[in-house]
């Protein structure tokens, strides 16, 4: 558990059980926990291929719940006179199940959501049931966004046109004008508060989204003008996603409720205050203000928003607005698990190396000594020693003075230094600069059936951390480091950055890969000649890894590189006899995919068929190989694109 922090970042959903196997309660502390492995293990023999996205609908219900509960808890503390009624940001994750699970979760508490283009609208138009519940209408809008987020009011919506844009103005004017519909308007303020991190740029004078105060002034003098004045309701920021900084947060509402009050004085007829999204996640588990974590929770959160406002508002003897939230990744990050295989491993050579002969060459004489005479007192000093001397083998290998076999033998000799080193290093407080590579340098490679690009893309993108662990063998000590390298044909298709205590980590904890039959005997050491990992994988017994807290953005913004497509992904329900599977949502074939790029499969297999012919005729290939040709062609094309290690 400690090894991967899963109490920090996993808590109440995730943890370990005795079987060394990650169980998932979806509920929380409310009873209800599933194996995680054996639900693999059981999806698998339903013909449901790794990588499997693997959503907890229950857990969605329980962050929904937590939110509100903790509104609801600082409204009662703080004696707020006014509600909470948040929207969930449509854009962290459009699947149509996940919406339709989060509209009907959130009817207890009148959870609306915010579209922030015209397709989110649709969704949300078509999805929102709730009465009474909010539809934010965000992005930059054209007349056909305008007139049909108007015209949904006539449907029983209750829309909040939120203006980003003077451009949007009088559009709106014009709209509401021809129309003859009353709309609801918001607008979006650029506030000088910074967000931090990743996404501070969303906040700030020249930041992309919203108005200045000068603009917005602007504005309310054209809704004056116009006579609907009245209509301005709602003020909405947004000053980052992940803050991890509850200073930055107090900051930005303090500044927000500044400019609320001045609306109304202005003569709008302020009702809500909108605080955007921003509330972050722990990924590490650190709960300090390291991005990957933050140092406040939910319910800290809450109250300084209630807090805050309530103070703002009462100052100028006004009546406090109905509190909105966007909140997206703290709704939807936990609510999926992305498991996926390892199909290989790559190390660096650890074999005890064959004794020092005689008349051996000085290099591998030098290196000799220095692997046996390696200790505490001299590991820093022999590393270096070690580097000169393989530097000096290969100069002499160029210069033709060493054989491929002693170049070679030198190198296995480097490499058995650099274990004995870090082995001391790793038992040692301080490990000094010039070794702090050698972790990285010595991690194995493990081969995973994923594609970064698109199952986490901003692990790629923007380095962002997330918790990643093996979901079976914790009793057992990971006695390797490794990287993961994914699938597609990028060497920036890997993960070599894992959460650790407010930092990072170039290392993660993995276990050896049995073969076989091998669970309980000990693992068979290093072959000297690795086969490669594909022809290595029918013999390995399945090794599991679970990346944990991606169900926001990530689906949606991963792409197609190599023709890796949408994985397959299920929901599971908590019964009080185990498990349903409620849907099963099929990744991409080949087929869809190609469709993507414009390849029609029907012309592929006929081309196939016409250049077997040719082969046929010019005897090239057998019939019976250019039937097994075809097959295979035709059934890949209905196949998953990931690689099938069944
Ligand atoms: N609202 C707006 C306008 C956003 O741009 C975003 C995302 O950045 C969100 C809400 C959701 O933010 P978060 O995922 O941090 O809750």
């Amino acid at each position: 558990e400690k090894l991967y922090r899963i109490q920090g970042w996993g808590e109440p959903y995730f943890s370990i059980n005795a079987a060394g196997h990650v169980t998932v309660s979806p509920k929380g502390d409310r009873g209800g926990s599933l194996d995680l492995f054996e639900l693999v293990e059981s999806l698998r023999q339903r013909n449901l291929g790794l990588p499997l996205l693997i959503r907890f609908s229950d857990i969605l219900e329980d962050r929904i719940e937590r939110l509100n509960a903790c509104f609801a808890k600082a409204i009662a503390r703080y004696k707020y006179p006014g509600t909470y009624q948040g929207v969930f940001p449509v854009k962290c994750n459009q699947q149509r199940h996940l919406v339709e699970d989060l509209v009907r979760f959130g009817q207890p508490y009148q959870f609306g959501l915010e579209a922030g283009s015209k397709p989110e609208l649709m969704i949300a138009l078509a999805t929102l049931k709730t009465p009474n519940s909010l539809l934010i209408c965000n992005g930059y809008k054209d007349q056909e966004y305008i007139e049909t987020a108007l015209l949904a009011i006539r449907i029983g919506h209750k829309p909040v046109i939120v203006l980003e844009q003077l451009e949007e103005v009088p559009l709106v004017i014009e709209a509401a004008r021809r129309l003859g519909i009353e709309p609801i308007l918001g607008v979006r303020a650029k506030l000088t508060t910074k967000g931090t991190g990743r996404w501070g740029e969303s906040a700030g004078d020249r930041a992309k989204f919203g108005l200045t105060l000068p603009e917005i002034l602007n504005c309310v003098e054209q809704l004056g003008a116009a006579g609907i004045l009245h209509s301005l309701q709602l003020l909405h920021f947004h000053i980052g996603s992940q803050i991890s900084a509850i200073g930055v947060i107090k900051d930005a509402i303090r500044e927000a409720s500044q400019i609320y009050v001045e609306l109304s004085a202005l003569g709008a007829n302020m009702h809500y205050l909108d605080v955007g999204g921003g509330l972050a996640i722990d990924y590490d588990g650190s709960k300090t203000n390291f991005y990957a974590s933050k140092n406040y929770n939910m319910q800290n959160y809450a109250n300084d928003i209630v807090a805050e406002v309530k103070e703002a508002c009462e100052a100028r003897q006004l009546g406090v607005p109905i509190l909105v939230s966007e909140s997206g990744r703290a709704i939807a990050s936990h609510q999926s698990v992305l498991v996926f295989d390892v199909l290989g491993t790559s190390d660096v050579p650890s074999e005890t190396p064959v004794p020092l002969q005689e008349k051996e060459h000085l290099i591998i004489r030098n290196l000799w000594e220095t692997y046996s005479n390696i200790n505490v007192e001299n590991y820093q000093e022999a590393y270096h020693d070690a580097l000169q001397f393989l530097e000096e083998a290969k100069s002499l290998f160029s210069l033709g003075y060493l054989s491929l076999t002693q170049r070679a033998r030198a190198e296995q000799l480097y490499w058995v230094c650099c274990h004995k080193i870090l082995e001391i290093a790793r038992t040692q407080d301080y490990v000094p600069d010039d070794l702090e590579d050698l972790e990285k340098t010595m991690a194995s490679i493990y081969y995973v059936n994923l594609s970064v690009f698109q199952s986490v893309p901003d692990s790629w993108a923007i380095d962002q951390l997330f918790p990643i662990l093996p979901i079976h063998r914790l009793d057992e000590e990971p006695t390797r480091r490794g990287i993961l390298a994914d699938l597609t044909c990028d060497s920036d298709g890997k993960i070599a950055q894992f959460i650790d205590l407010r930092d990072v980590k170039s290392v993660l904890e993995l276990h050896p890969l049995r073969e076989v039959g091998e669970r309980d005997s000990s693992p068979i050491p290093n072959s000297p000649n690795p086969k490669s990992p594909i022809q290595n994988r029918q013999s390995k017994e399945p090794y599991y890894l679970g990346l944990f807290l991606a169900g926001a953005y990530q689906e949606i913004m991963g792409n197609l590189h190599n023709l890796f497509g949408d994985t397959n992904a299920v929901h599971i329900n908590l019964t009080p006899r185990g498990y349903e599977i409620e849907h099963v949502v099929k990744g991409d074939t080949m087929k869809e995919v190609l469709g993507y790029v414009q390849y029609d499969s029907e012309d592929l297999v006929e081309s196939i068929r016409r250049s077997t012919e040719q082969a046929l005729q010019e005897n090239r290939i057998t019939l019976e190989e250019s039937q097994l040709l075809l097959q295979n062609y035709e059934k890949s094309l209905s196949r998953y694109t990931y690689l099938n290690c069944q």
